[in-house]
């Protein structure tokens, strides 16, 4: 598709709005045929697009009102014209390349008790995802009111794990390959983490996430190794969530939960992902639907905060197999239960497998969303932190539920950037916020890269 833009440079926005209907454009040529001009004039924004000797046209006048009514007019009008060219309506409206938690907050310091009905209007998110936006900042309270101004968090990546799963949009290696890399990560990582320790004048994280990767499938005393260096690098007197990504089910042991339980680890996920052992065996996890209750059982015995994470629009799950996992997770009683849409790899990714993906449809995984949020209040668990990546399937979000009082705090600091994370491993990112500035700097991306440039960060 070719875009044109006339008195106007929204190109990012207007991409982005184009990608909502036609997730597999290329909106840089226009070999397809398709074309688009959106134009900036006194009082409203034009666009018309053609396709097929096919014309729509739509125009938007300006609502002043808005802080961004320029670029909100360009937007819509292109929105429009796709709407009425595919029959599609993506339910976050305008909402593109803005994080929703921020976008709502913004708008209710701006517009106050009219925030929603602006939302709904002007930027069409439907009443559904202003409900959940609104509920989620309402359930996240608790964890900003612990936030204070010099407070930070801590992020360890392991980016290892059993098996790669065929989904995996994670810079992850699989141990299967490369068991020999993992020592020598260890003791960088290790480094790392007494020397970001040591920069520091306050050394006492509010919260510690362990993720990956899988961090629990490492041998027992390169994990500990790693633990053990946190504890001695950090103050972690006022850390109340130590979080650890076992993820795998298949690698939680009694020795790990022991070791966990040593270091002050007091919140943990174990994520199936489905609950349908055909669903696992096609997207290549190594684990059966019986693993996971027994790690959830074993788990469960030590006392530690569980997450759950499923994702919508796996290959060759229904909608009823979908709610099924689902209630059967919510009968386990965990702390967190998250619901990830399944992220659609570069048609070059599929691979032999780009044909199981085909099979996920977005009105399918819409379904399952639906039904998780109807589930979920259902049975006293909330929305408490959400976010949008790119190439969803049906452009849908990630949502993390809780049970009142048992949000993740890191997830929340982290997601909404509210405060400080140092980051340690390879492509683990370190902000560092300072006045409402932030300033990043990653962890070299793939494991062996990382060992060899001995934990350098790039700026
Ligand atoms: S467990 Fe997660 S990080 Fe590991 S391969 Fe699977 S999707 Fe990737």
């Amino acid at each position: 598709m070719i875009i044109k833009l006339i008195n106007n440079d929204f190109s990012f926005d207007i991409a982005n709005t184009v990608l909502l209907f036609y997730p597999r454009i290329s909106t840089v040529d226009g070999n397809d045929g398709k074309e688009i001009t959106v134009s900036l004039n006194e009082n409203s924004a034009i666009a018309e697009y053609s396709e097929n000797n096919y014309v729509y046209f739509s125009e938007t006048y300006f609502n002043r009102e808005l802080y961004d009514f320029q670029r909100c007019a360009c937007v819509r009008s292109v929105f429009d014209v796709c709407y009425k060219a595919t029959g599609i309506r993506p339910p976050w409206g305008l909402l593109i390349g803005v994080r929703p938690i921020n976008f709502y907050l913004k708008m209710q310091t701006l517009y106050g008790d009219k925030c929603e009905e602006i939302l709904e209007s002007s930027y069409i998110v439907s009443r559904d995802k202003i409900r959940l936006c609104a509920e989620t900042v309402e359930m996240r309270s608790s964890s900003v009111a612990k936030l204070m101004n010099d407070s930070f968090s801590l992020y360890v990546s392991v980016p290892f794990c059993p098996s790669r799963c065929k989904y995996c949009s994670f810079v992850s290696y699989s141990t299967e390959n490369e068991t020999k890399y993992i020592e020598n990560y260890v003791e960088i990582l290790c480094t790392e983490i007494k020397n970001t320790a040591l920069q520091l004048e306050r050394k006492a994280p509010l919260t510690v996430y362990i993720g990956g990767g899988t961090p629990t499938c490492i041998a027992d005393h390169l994990f500990q190794r790693i633990l053990n260096c946190i504890t001695e690098s950090f103050d972690l007197s006022e850390c109340f969530e130590f979080t650890v990504e076992a993820g795998r089910p298949e690698t939680i042991s009694e020795t790990k939960l022991q070791i966990m339980k040593k270091y002050g680890v007091n919140r943990i996920c174990i994520n199936p992902q489905s609950l349908s052992d055909d669903v696992l065996l096609a997207v290549g996890r190594k684990h059966s639907v019986e693993d996971f209750f027994n790690a959830y059982d074993l788990a469960g015995s030590f006392g530690f905060d569980i997450n759950v994470d499923l994702i919508a629009g796996l290959p060759l799950e229904t909608a009823n197999s979908f709610a099924d996992g689902l209630k059967k997770i919510i009968n386990l009683s965990p702390s967190n239960i998250t619901i990830h849409s399944l992220y659609i790899k570069r048609a070059a990714d599929y691979g032999a497998d780009c044909s199981l993906y085909a099979a996920s449809k977005p009105e399918i995984v819409n379904e399952m969303l639906s039904c998780a949020v109807y589930l979920m209040h259902d049975n006293g668990y909330y929305p408490y932190y959400l976010y949008r990546q790119k190439n969803t399937i049906g452009n849908n979000e990630n949502i993390g539920f809780s049970k009142k009082g048992k949000e993740c705090a890191y997830n929340i600091y982290m997601m909404d950037e509210l405060q400080t994370i140092y980051g340690c491993g390879a492509n683990a990112m370190t902000k560092i916020i300072n006045n409402g500035i932030i300033t990043r700097s990653c962890g070299t991306k793939y494991a062996y890269n990382y060992i060899k440039n001995n934990g350098e960060k790039n700026k």
